[in-house]
């Protein structure tokens, strides 16, 4: 017996639902790359992206995933030999750092932990013991999308100019940008990057990254620069150059529309959205948690991302066994755990184009997987979820 039909719900951390406006914009057949609409969407987009990073500096955009924006990131700013600081807090910045280690950069992991934040502190004294100014760059994520951690991005900005240090801060905000704020300027941020398929609500295939002033200038003597990722080469004076080769012609108009979409509801609105509904989910995971079961990867709720919430699950069966059921029977893909937490833990995605049907149907399906499956939990998870929206949704 199953009670799935009709359209699987992804809930997984990207890709994500895209809204149906999206997906229609790309129906159309392509257009003169030369002249004509789309070079006025494509300087739109620039100048849009740079709006959502909050910078006053230059964005980019490439045909690649966020591994490519990671690359262009680093290629861009850095010089074969160069030492970076990769901040650990789950899988991301260190595979940003691995992709580092393999382009040649020395890359040192400032020790994390896969179940809490970057420690801004700590930042701050490594960076105060390089004192003859090795470092050329610290690298961060703002959310890890594998242990669901949020990092205080601006304080470990604060940290790296409290140290009086000059490495270049570079910043992932690929499951953040769009869901909760952002801000690369105030932040000292020299690089920010993200990409399509998760908080923007467009399909996977396109890659941003901003550039800030001192970023400009490592750019100038980095020698790590190849020809599709160098910002000079894409700054050149035919429209061609932005990407090097012919642009995603329908990957921009459904992002055009996307970011329509994100003016019209406003960033505000859409943050509050993502930090309500987040809270829902973590209510949700607060009364199934008090089984022994069921628990939260990130130890500190204050570390709680707003976009993705990481559930271990313990015991046979366990998290394999309800993310099976909830697909099979009911329609919900959620996300598996990875890198540590693989095959123990399901990750909850409630990021980008989720409303209160999508994450309160989520949710009651998983309690149906953990009635079902018997596996120990706290009753009245969506009970919890629904009487936080209740008493926070104004009426
Ligand atoms: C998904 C993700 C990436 C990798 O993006 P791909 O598009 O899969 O290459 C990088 N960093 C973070 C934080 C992510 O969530």
């Amino acid at each position: 017996m199953v009670v799935r039909a009709g359209r699987e719900f992804l809930a997984i951390p990207g890709p994500t639902t895209m809204p149906d406006e999206v997906l229609r914009a790309m129906h159309r057949p392509a257009v003169d790359i030369y002249a004509g609409e789309l070079i006025a969407i494509s300087d739109s987009l620039h100048a849009d992206l740079s709006r959502l990073f909050r910078t006053s500096g230059r964005s980019y955009i490439y045909i690649s995933n966020g591994h490519g924006a990671w690359e262009a990131a680093l290629t861009n700013v850095l010089s074969r030999g160069d030492k970076i600081l990769v901040l650990e807090s789950g899988r991301f910045a260190v595979g940003w750092g691995q992709a580092a280690a393999q382009l040649g950069l020395e890359t040192e992991v400032l020790p994390g932990s896969w179940t809490g934040a970057v420690r801004p502190a700590d930042v701050e004294a490594r960076l105060r013991q390089d004192k003859a100014g090795t470092i050329k760059a610290v690298l961060a994520v703002q959310v890890d999308t594998a242990s669901g951690v949020a990092n205080d991005v601006a304080a470990i900005g604060r940290a790296i100019r409290a140290a009086g240090h000059d490495a270049l801060f570079m910043v992932d905000a690929v499951a953040s940008l769009g869901c909760v704020p952002f801000t690369m300027d105030d932040w000292s941020i020299d690089v920010a990057l993200s990409a399509s398929q998760k908080g923007l609500m467009t399909p996977p295939g396109l890659a941003f990254v901003a550039a800030g002033p001192r970023a400009r200038a490592a750019h100038q003597k980095a020698d790590l620069r190849t020809p599709y990722w160098d910002w000079t080469a894409r700054e050149g004076a035919e429209h061609y150059q932005k990407y090097a080769g012919t642009p995603p012609i329908h990957l921009l108009y459904a992002l055009r529309q996307a970011l329509d979409m994100i003016q019209a509801e406003g960033l505000d609105a859409i943050f509050r959205r993502h930090s309500l509904l987040a809270e829902a989910v973590r209510r949700a995971v607060g009364r199934w948690s008090q089984a022994g079961a069921l628990s939260f990867n990130i130890a500190d709720p204050a570390e709680r991302s707003d976009t993705v919430t990481t559930v271990r699950v313990d015991g046979s069966p366990g998290a394999a066994e309800l993310k099976d059921f909830c697909r099979d029977k009911c329609g919900v893909v959620l996300g598996s755990g990875i890198g540590a937490l693989a095959g123990a833990a399901v990750r909850i995605a409630h990021m980008g184009h989720v409303n209160a049907p999508m994450v309160l149907g989520t949710l009651g399906v998983i309690e149906v997987g953990l009635m079902a499956l018997r596996i120990p939990h706290g009753e009245g998870g969506v009970l919890a979820a629904t009487q936080w929206l209740g008493e926070t949704v104004a009426a």
